[in-house]
């Protein structure tokens, strides 16, 4: 039997969620909103189609996730598989970084950055634009399916999936280059893949942004479940100042007894505005994701009705206790500027300096040695003792380079790989390396007879680059002398 919301069953533990038809409002923080949406959406949208000259032998993608090619690319900077402690870190600074702002800002991240929010936000838009605001949204949800209701929702759907395949569609071209997989795809030569990832994301675009909206961050999100353990009474929150507003009562009956009644006129407004649907005025819920528009809707009302702004506020909960005793509340700043927050600021500029030593300094060649193990050793007719390595000499730059290989620690040792003859044997040898490649080479190191088994050192040097080396030690096999 179905229950009826109004007067839940009392043995039943499942409420049915209430659709929230938020009213359209105007102020500071929407405004706020309006542009952190455009830029998050635009940074999104248009990040694959930016441009970035590597030279002929690097994609021109300015953002790249490569895999056939196992790279990141990211403007400048070129990720190879053994670096990926720098995305690890970038991730680490990500989580941390979330931290940081929590601890200043309060939950500013749920309310104006996160992607959930960022696109019930536009969905919350297009109901708007198509179906009117709060109360034409309410009556339309009431009326019967007529021919005018069937039509304007499936115009309004249909946006949604546009919505919903644009947004899974850039995400894949961030792991091709933009133009040639955008005409691939629609020419439907793109591989199966990225039409399976585009109906996905487009269905869970569609799905989270679009219909689940705020049950995602109320009941799905762990996020503020763990922000709530990192605020405290001198974390900014939006509040909504009880000592000021109660008793409520309309502005008829507070206008009539104004001594008996406190600001708040009852009207609603906050409540209307709200994205979630909750009643800030109960206190502090997990519902709340801090976007602050029930400030704009208050601080109006109160202009309207002649009182002071700030019945419900961006205020710590310290502040509001000393607003009540009569004091002036402390500023701001101290609840952005507070040991907390810059603990996790030093742990969080502490690991992105680290990286970006690591980055200013790391070298763009590399060198591994295998010895092959058997046989360890061979003897040569003229006595002589060979061993046999494999190098793997690595060039992560976007061009060519020369590199020369050389033998440190090995008296009287010298070696030839498979590009040369035995007679060409020396020291050093010069290899080329293509651009944004590992090269294989056999090197086949001989020594004089006698000579004892010993560690030496195979040396990596980039021709075209100072100070540009890479060392690698191994062991020279040799029998043991009689
Ligand atoms: S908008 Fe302000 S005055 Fe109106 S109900 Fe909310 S808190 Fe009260
Ligand atoms: S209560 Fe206010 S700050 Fe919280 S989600 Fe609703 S409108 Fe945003």
């Amino acid at each position: 039997m179905a229950s009826n919301p109004a007067s839940p069953d009392p043995e039943s533990l499942y409420e049915a969620r209430r659709a929230v038809h938020n009213k359209r409002i105007d102020g500071p923080f929407r405004r706020f909103k309006w542009a952190v949406m455009i830029v998050t959406l635009a940074i999104y949208y248009i990040t694959p189609w930016l441009r970035w000259d590597r030279g002929e032998y690097a994609p021109d993608q300015a953002v790249l996730v490569d895999l056939a090619g196992r790279r990141f690319y990211m403007f400048d900077i070129e990720i190879w598989p053994h670096e990926f402690y720098f995305v690890a870190g970038l991730l680490i600074m990500a989580g941390i970084g979330l931290f940081v702002v929590t601890s200043a800002v309060g939950r500013a991240w749920c309310g104006y950055a996160c992607p959930q929010t960022v696109w019930t936000d536009l969905f919350q838009h297009i109901d708007r634009f198509v179906d009117g605001d709060r109360n034409a949204r309410m009556r339309l949800d009431r009326a019967p399916w007529t021919w005018g209701k069937v039509t304007r929702r499936g115009f309004k759907w249909l946006i949604y999936l546009v919505i919903g395949f644009v947004t899974g569609g850039a995400w894949i071209l961030y792991f091709a280059d933009a133009p040639t997989l955008f005409a691939q795809f629609f020419a439907g030569e793109a591989a199966a893949v990225a039409y399976a990832t585009v109906g996905i994301l487009t269905l869970t675009t569609v799905t989270l942004g679009g219909f689940m909206r705020e049950q995602v961050c109320v009941y799905m999100c762990p996020w503020p479940r763990i922000q709530s353990a990192m605020m405290d009474e001198h974390s900014l929150v939006v509040t909504y100042k009880d000592w000021r507003g109660e008793p409520r009562g309309s502005l008829k009956k507070a206008k009539r007894e104004p001594d008996k009644f406190g600001d708040c006129i009852d009207c609603t407004e906050c409540v209307q505005v709200c994205p979630t649907g909750i009643d800030i005025r109960e206190g502090p819920q997990i519902g709340c994701i801090t976007c602050a528009l029930c400030i704009d809707a208050c601080d109006r009302v109160m202009a309207d009705i002649g009182r002071p702004r700030g019945l419900i506020d961006y205020a710590t909960l310290d502040d509001c206790e000393r607003e009540q005793r009569g004091e002036a509340p402390r500023s701001p700043w101290k609840a952005v500027f507070r040991p907390r927050t810059m603990i996790y600021f030093g742990i969080w500029a502490a690991i992105g300096i680290a990286l970006l030593f690591a980055l200013g300094t790391r070298t763009r060649t590399d060198l591994s040695v295998a010895a092959d193990r058997n046989p360890p050793f061979t003897i040569m007719s003229d006595g002589s003792v060979r061993n046999s390595y494999t190098l793997k000499l690595r060039n992560m730059e976007s061009r060519p380079r020369d590199m020369e290989v050389s033998l440190v620690g090995l008296d009287g040792g010298s070696f030839w790989t498979e590009m040369i003859d035995r007679s060409e044997a020396g020291e050093t040898q010069r290899v080329t390396v293509p651009a944004d490649e590992v090269r294989e080479v056999r090197a086949y190191v001989v020594v004089p007879q006698g000579t004892p088994e010993q560690q030496f050192a195979f040396q990596l040097t980039a021709l075209d680059s100072e100070g540009e080396t890479d060392l690698v030690e191994t062991q020279f096999n040799a029998p043991e002398a009689r």
